[in-house]
């Protein structure tokens, strides 16, 4: 009763009000207090304040010291902020949790600068991997490299001296796209990928002007290779996978919270990995918030079992289980977006769908029949417009209304999808790194003009009212904020140019999409995304103002610490 006299005096009248009514006297002191610095609430109530007082896991009261000092009793933990800034904890908007965990345990090839770098990377893997054991990579690139590799093949060079650094380990080194891989000869071996193999449905077998296999493998043709080292990983005990578990979890969550992370969109586990997140999150042991999307291996599957996992807000709010992921279509790096016109540097193809249309309809009379989201990775042109129909076409059909459906990426749109967003109530769901890192090669895809009219959109959404949820598709990029934070202010590239900075958002747009954008995406706007009294105190302390600050100092602002509920879960 008198918490919930207090909660009415604060949304009443805010605190330093309350302070001078009777009813103050009456207020439960703070658990935890910070002050002395700069509070960027994003909450556009109170934009700005000094201090922030937490009790039980929420935002008790925001506002100057000495309003905020009336609730420091003998027990409150008060922390001295010295003058830096105070965020709502960064959302990742579109990730992938325990990939991020595994990303950890694996050979990191994203600053690989030419095609010999990565070979070195997996001899000195192989010199201390056991006979036969698994040689993983990912995040390679071949628009990085320099010198491009004599010959090449799709801009990659043959397997022949990584198998020769890895004769009896096989290798499968995951393109930056997670779209496409690299394996060796033994991995192919294995998987029974030789020259007689047909491409399969939705896939290409590189292959030298011999006919013989790359080992460069895109799209389905790296399923033979996939397969097999499942079957590798189906032979490890149920002891052995639950500690596996545990170690991507923990690794996933500190280089998470490392980065002011506090809550994760993750977008795509199946079941099994599902059945350990609600036990662990049973046992308080996750260590961010997750809002976990289902990747089931069918409609028919899903249609059965959704009701079973649907959980909202469960484990003190640290586990969602409410969306649908799905993907219609593939990455533009390896022409597998489905785009209305063809490719300008491939013109014998538009890409294609990944998914049956059909069966992405299917999915979506599940996805309204059991209450959930549809998530639906959409990259190319087409690939968006489908999906929208698609969307359009069930919805139509739905009294409730507020799906907030999504679009995963929604990289390259004709301008005709772009007030369709608002429209249908769809949430932009976009990573601002993405346009940075693929920049330098997006307009020999598209060409400068369809590059320029439809790449990363962000402006234009945002003008159309879309909501846009930010993120990086961690491990696809790393999980920094702050860098897609800075790409999607400046847009600028590695290599000092601007990508269409026309497109760019405001500051304070960008941040709204890292936060509140991300909580609206996920139907928690009153939990989550604002320093607002009765939200949850999940909050990140930089040492500057992300607002403010030269843009050029934006990608080394650091992080000193990350509060999830209140409580200190990394300190720099
Ligand atoms: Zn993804």
């Amino acid at each position: 009763m008198l918490r919930s006299l207090f909660l009415i005096c604060l949304l009443v009248i805010g605190v330093a009000g309350c302070g001078d009514s009777p009813e103050a006297t009456l207020e439960p002191m703070a658990d935890r207090v910070l002050t002395g610095g700069v509070v960027v609430t994003v909450d556009p109530e109170r934009p700005d304040a000094e201090a922030v007082a937490i009790r039980d896991g929420r935002i008790q009261a925001v506002g100057t010291p000495e309003a905020i000092g009336r609730l420091v009793g003998p027990d409150t933990d008060v922390i001295d902020l010295e003058g830096r800034v105070v965020l709502p904890g960064f959302i990742e908007g579109h990730g992938h949790f325990l990939g991020l965990g595994d990303a950890q345990m694996i050979l990191d090839l994203q600053r690989t600068a030419s095609f010999e770098m990565m070979i070195e990377q997996v001899a000195e893997a192989a010199a201390e991997a056991e006979p036969g054991a698994w040689i993983l990579g990912r995040g390679w690139h071949q628009e990085r490299w320099d010198p491009v590799p004599e010959p090449a093949y799709d801009g990659v060079a043959t397997h022949h001296a990584m198998s020769a650094v890895s004769p009896d380990n096989p290798v499968l080194l995951t393109h930056a796209s997670g779209h496409a891989s690299f394996a060796n000869a033994r991995a192919m071996a294995l998987a029974g990928i030789d020259r007689d193999s047909e491409d399969p449905a939705g896939g290409t077998i590189v292959r030298d002007e011999d006919g013989e296999p790359t080992g460069f493998l895109r799209q389905a043709a790296q399923m033979p290779v996939r397969r097999v080292l499942q079957q590798s990983r189906a032979s490890m005990t149920e002891a052995e996978r639950q500690t596996r578990f545990l170690r991507q979890v923990e690794l996933a969550g500190a280089e998470a919270l490392r980065h002011g992370v506090t809550s994760f969109h993750d977008q795509g586990t199946g079941f099994e990995d599902l059945d350990r997140l609600i036990a662990l999150a049973d046992e308080g042991g996750l260590p961010i918030r997750l809002h976990v999307a289902v990747r089931g291996e069918s409609n028919a599957d899903m249609d059965q079992r959704l009701p079973d996992y649907r959980r909202v807000g469960y484990g003190d709010h640290f586990l969602t289980i409410r969306s649908i992921k799905r993907a219609i279509d593939g990455a533009l790096g390896t022409h597998g977006a489905w785009l209305l016109e063809p490719y300008t540097d491939k013109p014998d193809t538009s890409g294609l769908p990944q998914t049956p249309l059909e069966s992405l309809r299917e999915t979506a009379e599940v996805a309204l029949r059991h209450g959930f989201q549809l998530n639906t990775h959409a990259i190319g042109d087409r690939g968006n417009r489908e999906a929208l129909n698609v969307y359009e076409d069930v919805l139509r059909r739905d009294e409730a209304g507020d799906r907030r459906w999504r679009i995963e990426h929604a990289q390259n749109l004709h301008p005709d999808e772009v007030p369709r967003f608002a429209a249908l109530g769809v949430i932009a769901s976009m990573q601002g790194i993405h346009a940075t890192s693929d920049g330098p090669w997006v307009p020999q895809r598209l060409g400068a003009e369809r590059a320029r009219q439809r790449a990363y959109v962000w402006r234009s959404l945002l003008d159309a009212e879309a909501v846009i949820c930010n993120g990086t598709d961690v491990p696809v990029e790393p999980i920094s904020p702050l860098a897609s934070y800075h790409a999607s202010v400046s847009r600028m590239m590695a290599n000092g140019e601007r990508f269409f900075p026309e497109q760019s958002m405001e500051r304070l747009e960008a941040l709204r999409s890292y936060t509140i954008g991300c909580a609206q995406a996920v139907f928690e706007e009153d939990l989550l995304g604002t320093i607002t009294p009765g939200k949850f105190a999940d909050l990140v302390v930089l040492d500057g103002n992300p607002l403010t600050v030269a843009e050029d100092l934006l990608p080394s602002l650091q992080v000193e610490m990350t509060l999830v509920g209140g409580d200190v879960r990394y300190r720099r």
